[in-house]
């Protein structure tokens, strides 16, 4: 579904992703994984066009998007993204942050985008919060307002970056469950995080970034048990 050949990112003088080429098919669920500072976000923001790419493409369901005539706002709405700050929008409550986007941008009706929202919320354990505004929720149930929020669009894919990174040890958990029930739906994840266990356990592929290269694009098990690269042998040993 999501397709990379030959990418770079640089800004300025700084390259930051180098010669990067790899698919995601659709339904998978990717972990990318790697030091702080490999360019792991730039990766995912350029998947969205939130950063523009210096050079290769990237084709989403065989468009490429890198091309001038694309539509961005087309692609964002296809392709979701999930932040590590959440980006709930403060002044509205947990059901008008879900419905706005979908009564705005795609021209839901009001009444069915909230039944919608009110669905998606019960599958993220938060019915109850539908009125509230975020800042009566904490970490994790704004992270997993965040969630349903993307979801609203009905995103063929959803991309995170690292969504647990800050919360409170005792919230990332139930983060993570949300994110693992969506996995099974057949909807197309990649993943910045750093939650090893995580990645082992749910994604079908690892890719491991380090200075802006793609060092290892494997299984989990073969990753795990096996990286080829010392680099990933030694970030491993840190994170494990
Ligand atoms: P990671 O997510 O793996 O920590 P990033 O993709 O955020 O890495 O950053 C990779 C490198 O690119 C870092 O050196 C960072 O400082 C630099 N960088 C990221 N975004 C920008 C930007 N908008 N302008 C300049 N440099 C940037
Ligand atoms: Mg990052």
């Amino acid at each position: 579904m999501i397709k990379v050949e030959k990418l770079y990112k640089s800004f300025g003088k700084l390259d930051v992703l180098k010669d990067i080429s790899t698919e995601i098919k659709k339904g998978e669920v990717v972990a990318i994984i790697g030091p702080s500072g490999s360019g792991k976000s730039t990766f995912l923001r350029c998947l969205n066009l939130l950063e523009v790419p210096t050079a290769g493409k990237i084709y989403i369901d065989g468009q490429d998007i890198t091309a001038k005539e694309t539509d961005i706002m087309t692609i964002r709405q296809n392709v979701g993204m999930v932040f590590q700050h959440f980006h709930l929008f403060p002044h509205m409550t947990v059901l008008e942050n879900m419905t706005y986007a979908p009564i705005k941008v795609k021209g839901v009706a009001k009444e069915r985008a909230k039944a919608s929202a009110m669905e998606l919320l019960k599958r993220v354990g938060l019915a109850e919060k539908a009125d509230v505004y975020p800042t009566k929720l904490s970490g994790g149930q704004k992270q997993r307002v965040a969630i349903a929020r993307s979801l609203a669009m009905e995103p063929e894919a959803l991309l995170f970056d690292e969504p647990t990174s800050a919360l409170d040890p005792e919230m990332v958990k139930e983060v993570l469950d949300v994110m693992k029930s969506l996995a099974h739906t057949g909807i197309t994840m990649a993943i910045v995080t750093h939650e090893m266990g995580f990645a082992r356990e749910v994604a079908d592929r690892i890719l491991f970034l380090d200075q802006g290269r793609l060092l290892e694009d494997k299984t989990p098990s073969e990753f795990f048990s096996a990286p080829s690269s010392e680099r990933a042998k030694q970030f491993l040993e840190k994170m494990l």
